[in-house]
């Protein structure tokens, strides 16, 4: 598989995990952004990317797409070495270990996350919480969140909720519990493409 990134000035192109879930308010954001998006939904299509977005949505349904054809494979090793952003869903999916219950993952970023940790969807909420990232606090829209209940050493913790991390790096990986493509502020999307061209 090739997945050559863009050089430093090129145009970015980001692929978006489309198999199910909140796909298109990602590409919403990227395109108001000026960048880039390909939607995709079988293995052949990881490549030429500079990055990924894996959406919110039902990490279990996609787990059950990604079980068909060998994307499973192919996504777990594609997310070992090109930038990738997981929000809710794509963020359990990234998660090593996964509780509540116990679910397969692409176990590439040192957290161990708790599903539906925050109780039904009607425990869904949108909070204003502070963040480490520049501009004041940050909206965050909760829906049926994960808790990350353990971060590794190298895990840098960019915001949390109650205690608990909310928004969290490791390396060329980004993980929200939010959905922050459903707000209107774009800096996690510009925090990743700034982890991105770092990564060049
Ligand atoms: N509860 C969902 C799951 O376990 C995640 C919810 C979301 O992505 N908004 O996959």
């Amino acid at each position: 598989m090739s997945n050559q990134p863009s050089p430093q000035n090129n145009p970015l192109t980001i692929g978006i995990l489309a198999l199910q879930g909140a796909y298109e308010a990602h590409a919403k954001i990227l395109s108001t952004l000026g960048i880039a998006t390909k939607l995709l939904r079988t293995p052949d299509e990881l490549m030429n990317l500079d990055g990924l977005i894996i959406p919110g949505g039902e990490s279990t349904t996609m787990l059950k797409f990604l079980e068909r054809n060998q994307f499973l494979d192919a996504l777990t090793a594609f997310v070992q070495t090109t930038p990738t952003f997981g929000t809710c869903a794509g963020a359990i999916l990234l998660a090593k270990d996964v509780q509540h219950p116990a679910q397969t993952s692409l176990a590439a970023m040192d957290i161990t996350v708790e599903r539906n940790a925050y109780g039904r969807q009607i425990d869904s909420t949108i909070l204003t919480a502070p963040t480490k990232l520049r501009g004041g606090p940050l909206e965050m829209v909760f829906i049926r969140a994960p808790r990350i209940t353990r971060t590794g050493a190298r895990v840098e913790i960019l915001a949390t909720r109650d205690g608990s991390p909310v928004l969290v790096r490791e390396g060329h990986l980004l993980a929200a519990t939010f959905h922050p493509e459903l707000s209107s502020d774009t800096r996690v999307h510009q925090l990743f493409l700034n982890l991105i061209r770092e990564n060049h």
